[in-house]
């Protein structure tokens, strides 16, 4: 999942030596972490800087991942784990002994996880995924296939979290709520604090006998494959949505979404504007003195002809119809610009030169006599 925006280098972040050994990084981890953190550190900038703490924390502090990054640096990280996958494998409020609470809130703001207005609460978490494709791959549309690591139902206990046999029970401090009130009065004001229940972590029940696959969670982190259709003409911008390939969720909720991302490599020779699609040719300048039919090659390597008039200045663009990007959930398609440019020769034979100098004659004979005739 290439990410375009640049990355510094996860070392870099938590300045320490490639070599370093696990508590070492954990040690710096912690001591910039404490720094950054938005609770204490009232910049604007503390949060961006304490989620870019976190994630480099939480990719060094994972031997596979560390691996990863190591021989692959950002590019294969992210291809392999969502900005969400390394967050929740990774439990920051354990890391600080409970002094920050609950952190999802902030990683939920800045990874956009926030809940959209009317969805249930209980929805599970949306996916993004990043596809590059080439402009051809984009011009024809198609299926891929996209691998990544997602959470899933278990289907041990259907999601429960209990072991076969067993049910799990309500909690008994929220009474299946999820949530504590407390309610304190100060000066005959009432003040309501809704905290997350923290026996049952916010679920509403506990589990006594654990599944023995999920280990209670009732989910699982799982690599899954998926063939997603890319429709022809699709740009960087779009987003293809697919309803319910997110995330699960551990509480009967519905899963989340996932939102693919196309990002569209530069082509060597076409630029697409919209729909259309730019390319320059060069032609001789008698050619574009004198006009001529040329033969381009499209970007679905068909052969189109495009006629040079006469007189065509240098700069130019010809218009062929229809010969562009298609247009996305619409029949037609862009069309494909030609921009004419005009050659100057760089090595002229004897011939040629002795023609070039002919020509240069003539067409100062015709300046002087213009320029003879504006100034009477
Ligand atoms: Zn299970
Ligand atoms: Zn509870």
């Amino acid at each position: 999942m290439p990410t375009r925006e640049s990355k510094r280098d996860y070392y870099e972040v938590l300045g320490v030596d490639r070599t370093a050994a696990r508590d070492e990084i954990k040690h710096a981890y912690r001591k910039l972490a404490l720094q950054f953190h938005p609770d204490k550190n009232k910049d604007p900038d503390a949060a961006v800087k304490f989620r870019e703490l976190a994630e480099a924390y939480a990719v060094l502090s994972d031997d596979t991942k560390r691996k990863e990054y190591d021989a692959t640096g950002h590019a294969g990280v992210s291809e392999r784990w969502s900005s969400e996958d390394l967050m929740r494998d990774f439990q920051f409020g354990d890391f600080f002994g409970g002094r920050f609470g609950d952190l999802s809130g902030l990683f939920g703001d800045l990874f956009g996880r926030r809940m959209r207005p009317g969805t249930d609460a209980r929805r599970g978490v949306d996916l993004r995924y990043d596809v590059e494709l080439t402009l051809e791959e984009a011009a024809r549309g198609g299926e891929r296939e996209i691998r990544f690591t997602r959470s899933e139902k278990c289907t041990d206990c259907s999601g429960s979290g209990a072991k076969a046999g067993t049910k799990p029970l309500v909690c008994p401090d929220c009474h299946g709520s999820g949530q504590m009130q407390d309610v304190k009065t100060k000066d005959n004001v009432r003040f309501v604090t809704v905290p997350p229940c923290l026996r049952c972590r916010s679920r509403g029940h506990i589990v006594e006998s654990p599944c023995p696959l999920c280990r209670g969670d009732g989910y699982r982190f799982l690599p899954h494959t998926f063939r997603i259709k890319i429709p022809p003409g699709v740009d960087d911008g779009m987003v293809i949505r697919l309803s319910g390939q997110g995330e699960a969720n551990a509480d009967g909720g519905p899963p989340g979404d996932l939102l693919v991302r196309p990002h569209i490599s530069r082509h060597p020779i076409f630029e697409r504007h919209g729909d259309d699609l730019y390319t320059i040719q060069s032609v001789t300048f008698p050619d574009a003195a004198l006009g001529r039919t040329l033969r381009v090659t499209g970007l679905g390597g068909e052969t189109l002809r495009v006629a040079i008039p006469a007189g065509t200045q240098s700069g130019t663009a010809l218009r062929l119809n229809g010969k562009g990007m298609p247009k996305v959930g619409n029949k037609g398609k862009g069309d494909l610009l030609v921009v004419v440019e005009v050659r100057t020769p760089t090595e002229l034979s004897d011939r040629e030169r002795a023609l070039i100098q002919e020509l240069a004659k003539l067409q100062l004979h015709d300046n002087e006599t213009i320029s003879g005739s504006q100034r009477s």
